[in-house]
C-alpha cells in the first residue's frame, strides 16, 4: 500500500511563516491565524489574492524559508512515516515550485531527512494531484487543502483523508474523512 502525503501544512507548518512573509509585505502589524478560514483567501478581511500570489513567489526563490519550516507532527510520527519510507510505502506530493536559482527538490529532502525520513521520495507538480496519485498507484492520499482532497477523492481510488484546520473546517465530502490528530492516519493502513 502506498501512501501519498502532502507536506505544507500537513508536516510541515507553513501558514504561520507565511502569514509573517505576508505581515512583512503589508506592513499593518499582525495577522492572525484565526482570520485564515479559506486558503484562497477570498473571504479575508485583508489580504488578497493579490498580496498571496507575490509572498508566494517571494518565498518560492527562498530556500531559506522552506529550510526554517517547523515540523507539525511529533518524534513518534515521524519514526512511523520513517519505517513506512523504508518500506517503499511512503512518497510525497507537493506543489511546491521548483525554480532554477536553487534546488528545493534537495532542501525538501533535506528537510525530511533532517526529521528522520532516510530515503525521502518526493514528486513535484503544478498540475493535478490526482493525476499522480493515480500515476503512482497511491491508495492513501492526505492532504489539508480540501480542494486537493476533493479532486483526489473524486478521480481517483485512493482512501483520502483531510487532517482538521481552521481553513478546512467548513468542508465536507463523503469520500474525505477527517481527522483530528494525524496519529489517527495510521489506522487506515493495513
Ligand atoms: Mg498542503
Amino acid at each position: 500500500m502506498i501512501v501519498g502525503l502532502d507536506i505544507d501544512g500537513v508536516v510541515a507548518d507553513f501558514v504561520s511563516p507565511f502569514l509573517q512573509v505576508a505581515e512583512q509585505r503589508l506592513g499593518n502589524g499582525p495577522i492572525q491565524l484565526e482570520t485564515i478560514t479559506d486558503l484562497s483567501f477570498k473571504e479575508h478581511p485583508y489580504l488578497t489574492e493579490e498580496v498571496v500570489w507575490k509572498c508566494m513567489e517571494e518565498i518560492s526563490y527562498d530556500p531559506q524559508f522552506w529550510q526554517k519550516l517547523s515540523p507539525l507532527i511529533s518524534p513518534q510520527e515521524w519514526q512511523k512515516l520513517d519505517s513506512l519510507s523504508r518500506k517503499g510505502e511512503l512518497v510525497f506530493i507537493t506543489h511546491r515550485y521548483e525554480r532554477e536559482t536553487y534546488d528545493i527538490h534537495q532542501v525538501t529532502c533535506d528537510w525530511l531527512g533532517k526529521h528522520g525520513i532516510g530515503k525521502p521520495v518526493v514528486y513535484f507538480t503544478q498540475e493535478s494531484k490526482a493525476k499522480l496519485v493515480d500515476h503512482l498507484g497511491v491508495s492513501l492520499f492526505v492532504d489539508d487543502r480540501h480542494e486537493n482532497c476533493q479532486e483526489v477523492a473524486e478521480k481517483t481510488q485512493a482512501t483520502v483523508v483531510m487532517p482538521h484546520r481552521l481553513y478546512n473546517q467548513s468542508f465536507n465530502h463523503p469520500r474525505v474523512k477527517r481527522i483530528w490528530n494525524f496519529s489517527e492516519l495510521f489506522s487506515y493502513l493495513p
